[in-house]
């Protein structure tokens, strides 16, 4: 069986990876000039098992107190732009208590098989992507904050995950790096079943270890159009005419996705998230963080990759430009610079936007589509890099109809 498999990010990558193990042969398509250069290039590096969707009951209230303010973690930008419109009622719609429930323990399923197979393939394949395995402390402002830390450490201790509320005192002896910003926090959550690796060196050692295995990439090659003959995919056609056969076709092309597949009738609930990422060289200062640190507030992840530190995250919905707003990445430099003084050189920061392919659940889009032939594995949202072993696992076995890992029926397209 001949697939291709339209974009290397992660989750292309480790889709033709699958495929590859289960006997297939795949060719890559990539419009840019390697794997990992759009969303999978600087994101937080969080493999955050126990996170849930963002539609969550408390968001609306935040969109609406936080509109117009240029440095929102959480950023609307008001336009006539029909689908955004389209995807926010479905999004809204998912910001309910049950739904929030319903959408996080699905997540929750397919995060830890895709933890193990990560974790499995950074072995098998001794990729270096900086995995650093300290854990996770995430901080509260409000005392009344630490209640909400305790109902989500029951919560992760029913899904067999190990967490620990911390006051002041006890974050600040656990991460002495965060001695002089403390004040500002009640106390945190501390997780030491989660990790943080670089997404970006995860790609590229999977990709290569996937070529080695006979997986074609052909970069620099940007698909036009999906083919349909007889009702079914065959293949696909590039920019400039060419056309490249196939059994079948597998679209991982993350935000661009749904763009792909409109003129052959189907509409795919996936609106862009830009977020922004600031990475700084530590450079031998004494102040940087041994942990992962999560500042719920302001929706920033940080994390430590050798001797990087990056902090990434904030969501802004406008829209396909990636340009950054000078002010967004200003505050986020600052906010890593608030919490760590001396974690790193700051003049030497680079800066970054990508933009997250969101579903308005927050739920994967995994499986066949109405198109015989043509499979969907994209809308990785917030969690691509997450999810995207676990994904391409349950695609491979879709395609190649064995049994499926974990119940396929929360990620498939045809919910929407
Ligand atoms: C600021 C930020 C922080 C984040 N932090 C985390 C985190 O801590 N943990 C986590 O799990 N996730 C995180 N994410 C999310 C994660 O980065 C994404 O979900 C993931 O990178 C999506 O991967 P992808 O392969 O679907 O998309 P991409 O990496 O964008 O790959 C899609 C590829 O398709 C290619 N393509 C598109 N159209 C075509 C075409 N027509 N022809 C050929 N190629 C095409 C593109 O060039 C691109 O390379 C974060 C994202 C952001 C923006």
């Amino acid at each position: 069986m001949r697939i291709v498999v339209i974009g290397a990010g992660v989750v292309g990558v480790a889709a033709a990876w699958a495929l590859r193990q289960a006997g297939a042969d795949v060719i890559v398509l990539e419009a840019r000039e390697g794997p990992a250069l759009e969303t999978s290039f600087a994101n937080a590096g969080h493999l955050a098992v126990a996170s849930g969707p963002w539609a969550a009951p408390d968001v609306p209230g935040k969109i609406l107190r936080w509109l117009g303010r240029e440095d929102a973690p959480l950023l609307l930008r008001l336009r006539w732009d029909p689908p955004l419109w389209r995807w926010g009622l479905k999004f809204l719609a998912n910001c309910t208590a049950s739904a929030y429930e319903q959408n996080a323990r699905a997540i929750a399923t397919l995060a830890q098989l895709s933890w193990n197979e990560t974790t499995r393939l950074r072995e098998e394949l001794a990729i270096a992507d900086d995995v650093n395995r300290e854990g996770v402390l995430t901080l509260y402002r409000d005392p009344r904050d630490l209640e909400t830390a305790e109902k989500k450490r029951d919560r992760l201790a029913a899904q067999g995950v190990a967490a620990e509320v911390l006051d002041r005192a006890a974050l600040v002896a656990r991460e002495p790096a965060l001695a002089s910003a403390a004040h500002r926090y009640a106390g945190a959550l501390f997780s030491a079943d989660a990790e943080t690796a670089d997404c970006r060196a995860f790609t590229l050692g999977l990709a290569a270890a996937a070529a080695e295995r006979g997986v074609l990439f052909r970069f620099r090659t940007r698909v036009a159009e999906v083919l349909v003959e007889k009702g079914r995919a065959c293949g696909v056609a590039l920019e400039g005419g060419e056309r490249v056969a196939a059994d079948a076709v597998l679209l991982a092309a993350g935000p661009w996705s749904a763009r792909l597949v409109q003129p052959l009738g189907l509409s795919l609930p996936i609106y862009p998230g830009k977020g922004y990422s600031v990475t700084v060289p530590i450079a031998g200062r004494n102040g940087a963080p041994r942990h992962a640190v999560i500042d719920e507030a302001h929706k920033v992840y940080i994390a430590r990759f050798g001797q990087r530190l990056r902090i990434a995250g904030t969501l802004e919905l406008g829209g396909f430009d990636p340009t950054p707003s000078p002010r967004r990445a200003a505050a986020t430099l600052e906010r890593l610079r608030s919490l760590f003084p001396d974690g790193g050189d700051f003049a030497r920061a680079e800066y970054w936007t990508g933009l997250r392919p969101m579903t308005p659940d927050g739920r994967p889009l995994i499986g066949a589509t109405p198109i015989p032939a043509l499979w969907l594995n994209t809308g990785h949202g917030p969690l691509g890099w997450t999810l995207a072993c676990g994904s391409a696992l349950l695609v491979a076995s879709l395609i190649a109809s064995t049994p499926a890992p974990i119940d396929p029926t929360p990620f498939s397209p045809s919910r929407f």
